[in-house]
Formats: C-alpha cells, structure tokens, sequence
C-alpha cells in the first residue's frame, strides 16, 4: 500500500461525503459561509479497504452554567469528542456481531473482546486539535487584534489550580486547556481535545464502561490544515515543529508517567493499560467545509456518524431542534437524546451483557461481575496515575449548576474538572 495515511483520509471523507445534506456547514442567507472540523475514527487491515467507524463534526460544547446533570445530553461536541463517543457505539455493536455471526474487527475470548490480529486503528482531523497541540500554531496565525480581545476576557476568569482557560498564556506549553470559547462566549469545563487523546493515549479509546474489552489504542492520527505562517524564520521546518507539538501533546506529556523521578519512583500504569504513542502524519487533503477566508461563522449543528446507524445532527448536545432545558432531574424524551450520549452508551453496553453467555459455576477464565468491577477499579486507577486524585471543588466564578471538583497531585494531566458526584 503506497500511502496509506491518504486512503484514510480519502475513506473517511468519502463516506461523508456520502451523508445526506442535513447537519453538514451551509452558506447563510446574507452570504457568509459556515464552517466546521472533522473527526473520523478509521480501523485499517491490510489488504482490505479501510472501515470508517465513526465520524464527528463539530466545534461546539456547553457552557459551564449549562452543564445537565444526568447523562442525556452530550456536554463536548467538538469533532474528535463526537467521533470517540460513536466509535464506542460501533466497538458495541461489532461485539454483539463477534458473539452472534462474527466479526471482521473484534474477537471474544476468554471473556473480553479484543481487536483482531492486524487491525490498526486511525483518527484523521481535518485541523490540529484545539488545546496544546494547536497552541504554537494559532500564535504564529492570530493577528494583534484577535490577541488581545481573547486576552482580556480569559484575564477576567480565573483559572482553575493546574488548567490554563481557552486560549491564555500561549507561553505555557503543556497546560492542560478547557476548549476556547468565543470572546462573548460562556466559560466552559469541558477539556480540550489535545488533553482528551492524550487521556486515550493512556487509558484506550473504549472508556471506562467497557470493562469487557481488552483497550483500544490510537496506532495513527492524520492531522490536516497545517499552514505555515506567511513570513519570519519559522517557515523553515515548520511542518515538523507542529508534527513535533502533536507528539508532544497527544503522548509526550505523559512520557514521565511510571518513571523514576528524583530517585522517587512515581506509579506506573496498571495492566492493561500502558502508554500507546500514535504515529503522527500531516495531510494536505482539505475538508470541504474547512475554515474559509473572509467572512465566515462556525456551524451550530455537529453530525454523528456510527458505522451501520443513520447519522444524527446534534444541536446543543440533543438530536436535532434541541430539547434542552435547565439542568433538572427529568429526563430528556428519548427521541432527543443522541445514542452517543452516556445514558445510551450505557443501555446498549447492558444489551451486549444480556447476550454473553453466562458460565457456569466453577469454569475457568470467564467473565464475572467481579471481574468486570475489577477491571473497571483498575481503568479508575489508571485515570487517577494520569489526572491526579480528586481534590478541591471548582470556585464560585465558573457559576456551576452542581458540584465539580478540580483533580490535584503530580499527575501529568492534573487540574482536571469533574463531577463531584456523577448520577449517570
Ligand atoms: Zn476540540
């Protein structure tokens, strides 16, 4: 295979462009044309052409004081986001094939679903993730003006202990980043993508849920719309210093993690879980729908895309015209809630537990509830190594509808927000 990062990128932008017109950037009545970013998660095995698992689209994600309790609303719409989630779904639905008729991808044994031999998994973005790995590149791109209208908003809002806000302090490389808003925006908790898939990096794209499958890791990401900036000294190896950040960013920031320090040794990852580093490539392959010159707005709507479903358009975290009302304890009515939204995730996870066969009593090596919560205490242990252990809650200033703590400690991703108390 002469080029395989662009039979991806090629798979994946083809199957898009296949999805019906619905949910996908227009031009607006008064001319201006709407843009947006592209996620697909891609598994390849040779010779066979390329699957496109899942694809997302989207720039947008819930202001804090937005944030609903329960799990029927997707909080992050960002493209990467959207296409982790719908890859979980596809992982989902190609294990109940592994059980009934088989599948190509996962096999079942010894129960746990493991991908088969051979099988690479890709995620292409059409633009460098939002958050460190775009944090040199958006610098060497902003005008003076845009500069400092961001920074006097982000100077307003405090950061959180160990997170840096949206866009502040380009100088810190390395900081974790809740996901820029717009000047005028909300702040928002949700984490950037380059602090997401550097968590995948560690843990496995399966999450915490999927106690039954061996994790899931990232072998290549193919990132698009690297320009070099228009004069100066940089634009000599400019491709590599952004290849550079995305490895940096995505892997590098956990290199630390289970290595001696100071003579202390600092706790490794526990099995199954290890640091995977995906190959980085850059395609010049553009997104019809990518950021265009002059004047321009970001698309409202996301689109999610599973392998085998209908795709969905997402508005406010919500299929479609949004049902979203203030955070409550009722659920959304069912056809509003996306099947990439946690409580969806969850009820179809329930439905591959009703299909594997129960063991009888005293066979060996098959799955238990036990198990399954053992595996689970140590997916939560390994997200402790990499995000530090819960500590003080969120302040006042973020104006949070419930109670979010700030994870704290030496971890590499710390400074991390979550829920005090997840209900779902
Ligand atoms: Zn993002």
């Amino acid at each position: 295979m002469a080029d395989q990062p662009a039979d991806v990128v090629a798979a994946a932008l083809e199957t898009y462009a296949r999805l019906p017109k619905h949910g996908k950037p227009a031009v607006r009545d008064n001319g201006v044309r709407e843009w947006t970013v592209f996620a697909s998660i891609v598994l390849t095995r040779l010779p066979s052409p390329p699957i496109v698992a899942s694809i997302g689209t989207g720039v947008k994600c819930l202001p804090a004081n937005r944030l609903p309790p329960l799990g029927d609303t997707v909080r992050d719409s960002h493209a990467e986001v959207l296409a982790r989630r719908g890859f979980v779904r596809y992982l989902l639905s190609e294990a109940a094939a592994a059980l009934e008729d088989g599948s190509d991808v996962l096999s079942y044994s010894e129960g746990q679903f493991v991908l088969r031999g051979g099988v690479q998994v890709w995620l292409y973005i059409s633009a460098l993730p939002c958050g460190d790995a775009s944090t040199l590149h958006t610098a060497a791109h902003q005008d003076v003006a845009t500069a400092s209208s961001f920074r006097g908003i982000e100077e307003a809002l405090s950061a959180v202990e160990g997170a840096a806000r949206g866009r502040s302090g380009y100088a810190n490389l390395g900081a974790i980043r809740t996901k820029p808003g717009r000047k005028d925006a909300l702040a928002s908790i949700s984490f950037s993508c380059s602090d997401k898939i550097a968590l995948w990096c560690g843990l496995g794209l399966q999450g915490g849920l999927l106690a039954n499958f061996a994790p899931v890791y990232l072998d290549h990401v193919v990132v698009g719309g690297v320009v070099a900036p228009k004069e100066g000294e940089r634009r000599e190896g400019w491709r590599e210093t952004i290849r550079g950040e995305v490895e940096r960013a995505v892997y590098g920031r956990l290199e630390g993690v289970g290595e001696s320090s100071w003579g202390m040794l600092t706790p490794a990852l526990p099995s199954p879980y290890a640091l995977h580093r995906p190959q980085i490539h850059l395609t010049d392959v553009a997104f019809p729908f990518d950021k265009p010159q002059g004047d321009s707005v970001t698309a409202n709507t996301s689109l999610s895309f599973v392998a085998g479903y209908k795709p969905e358009v997402l508005v406010n975290g919500c299929v479609q015209t949004s049902g979203w009302r203030a955070p409550g304890h009722a659920l959304l009515k069912d056809k509003l809630r996306s099947r990439v939204s946690r409580i969806e995730t969850m009820r179809a996870f329930l439905a591959l537990e009703a299909l594997i066969p129960q063991p009888s009593s005293g066979d060996e090596g098959v799955v238990t509830y036990a198990s399954l919560k053992a595996r689970n205490g140590r997916y939560a242990a390994a997200k402790r190594i990499l995000r530090g252990e819960l500590g003080k809650p969120v302040g006042a200033e973020w104006n949070l509808p419930h109670e979010f703590r700030a994870t704290a400690g030496d971890a590499p991703l710390a400074g991390w927000i979550v829920a005090g108390e997840r209900i779902v």
